[in-house]
């Protein structure tokens, strides 16, 4: 019989590992995709929503296995072929057959070296791949405003984080950070301008988080920061570090130098808690801070929400009361529109010298109210003041919402003189309203300014004239 040499042996068993080889490669690549398409479905959805290019990747990778398991099977068949005419040849006991066991050898060898060569560049072809699929991947978790984790990142974190408490005991806390009036920023800025704000707030959050900390774009302007392996305590240092660091930043913007502030709300995770309860629980500190006048962040123990920022009131949940729906509020022109109005009308004054009035009223109960009972509450009380205005002023008049507490109104062609007398209109029909809010009855008493236009005087000179009025009417009423 003749001996197989031990270098043949050797040859076979490569040729089987590279075999091996080549289908555990062609069943991961198969797994991978069909796992991402099984236990994944959502993960494959958003991607062939986001970009179909990760799609066809994931389809170049099938047939790439497929094409390596067809190569590798090929492979096989010739190895066994050689394989039985090297047996047959022992078989009949050829007594030197030395040729044909050479060239049974340098066929395997070639067969393996053109299989190498095949599996080297399926694996190149996977890892480039596996790599662009891992591109759209991370585009799809990412909010391309601020390059912050997104939405979708931030409800997967979450649940990773939860099971981990639940499992493992690992706490963690929850931040919400929301801009303080930014829809009031951007009808005095525009919209581009706040854009940047949202991006400078993101930067800043990326600065005054640690590594192992995630920070989102939760919604518009609004933010969450997941902290990992932290409690209350940190927590708390690490909310009003980044409070202060947005406090204290100026945003350039087209020669402008601008600034906003944020609020926040803190929770840490504690039984009976699920991630919804516990994002619930961050809201309601969010809205404390709020309540409390912005630019401060709150916790939540469980029980109730408490300042973190120092010299803050602790927040007494606003008592239960139901408000009739705002009417008009959300009709008065923006604060943009109006300054743009009034630069119109105060250039045609000084042209062709018709005269001009602004008055400013302030709605004195606004901030007591604000406190007492929330921003739901002062938004009616502002609302029912506007629902009085707006019938007594002309056509040709323009509202808009100065500020929380005050609207200021164009008066175009009027004199002090008659725009007293539609002060005097408003003050008479407000003097006789009250609202009921809760078990009180809250009055709608104003502060009115009032300033006619001088010669050469700017618009915002003679909006803050108007200004001016108001807050002596306010002290004059105070003294009272
Ligand atoms: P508060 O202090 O109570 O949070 O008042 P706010 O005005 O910030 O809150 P509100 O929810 O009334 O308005 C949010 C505004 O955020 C409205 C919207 O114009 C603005 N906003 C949301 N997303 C974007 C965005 O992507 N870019 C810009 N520029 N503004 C946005
Ligand atoms: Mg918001
Ligand atoms: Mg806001």
């Amino acid at each position: 019989m003749l001996a197989i040499p031990a270098s043949l042996l050797t040859l076979i068993l490569i040729n089987g590992s590279f075999a091996l080889v080549a289908l555990t490669l062609g069943f991961v690549a198969g797994w991978w995709i069909f796992s991402k398409r099984g236990n994944s479905q959502d993960d494959v959805q958003h991607i062939r929503l986001c970009n179909e290019r990760s799609l066809m990747a994931a389809g170049q990778i099938q047939d790439l296995t497929a094409r390596v398991v067809q190569d590798v099977g090929a492979h096989s068949s010739k190895v066994e072929r050689l394989s039985v005419e090297l047996n047959e040849m022992s078989l009949e006991s050829v007594p030197s057959n030395t040729q044909a066991v050479s060239i049974a050898i340098a066929k395997i060898l070639g067969a393996n070296q053109t299989l190498q060569g095949q599996l080297a560049n399926a694996e190149q072809k996977l890892e480039e791949q596996a790599r662009e699929i891992e591109n759209h991947q991370t585009a799809a978790r990412t909010d391309s405003l601020t390059g912050l984790n997104n939405r979708r990142a931030f409800d997967d974190e979450m649940k990773r984080r939860f099971s981990e408490w639940q499992r493992m005991n690992k706490v963690f806390s929850l931040a919400l950070l929301d801009i303080d009036h930014f829809k009031k920023f951007n009808d005095t800025h525009g919209h581009q301008a706040g854009d940047e704000v949202l991006r400078y707030v993101g930067k800043a959050l990326g600065h005054s988080t640690r590594s192992m900390d995630i920070a989102c774009r939760y919604g518009g302007e609004e933010f969450a920061i997941i902290l990992p392996n932290t409690a209350t305590n940190d927590a708390k240092r690490a909310v009003e570090r980044i409070r202060k660091t947005v406090e204290t930043m100026t945003v350039a913007f087209e020669g402008k130098l601008l600034k906003v502030t944020i609020s926040a709300g803190l929770a840490e995770i504690m039984p009976p808690d699920t991630p919804a309860l516990l994002v619930r629980r961050a809201d309601d500190s969010l809205y404390a801070s709020k309540n409390a006048g912005r630019n401060c962040g709150h916790f939540h123990d469980g029980m109730q929400c408490i300042p973190i920022t120092p010299g803050q009131k602790a927040f007494k949940p606003a008592e239960k009361i139901s408000l009739p729906e705002i009417k008009v509020l959300d009709d008065v022109t923006d604060q943009k529109t109006f300054e743009a109005e009034v630069n119109r009308r105060v250039a045609e004054s000084h042209r062709y010298h018709v005269t001009l009035s602004i008055m400013i009223v302030v709605v004195r109960d606004y901030a007591t109210i604000l406190e007492k009972y929330g921003q739901l509450a002062a938004d009616f009380l502002l609302d029912t003041v506007a629902q009085f205005l707006i019938p007594t002023i002309r056509k040709m008049d323009m509202i808009s919402r100065r500020a929380d507490d005050r609207f200021a109104i164009m008066l175009p062609g009027s004199t002090l003189e008659e725009a007293s007398l539609i002060e005097r209109r408003i003050e008479s029909s407000l003097s006789k309203c009250s609202i009921p809010i809760g078990q009180e009855k809250i009055p709608c008493a104003v502060s009115i300014g009032l300033a006619e236009i001088e010669p050469h005087q700017a618009t915002e000179e003679l909006i803050e004239a108007a200004e001016q009025k108001a807050l002596i009417d306010e002290e004059a009423i105070a003294t009272v």
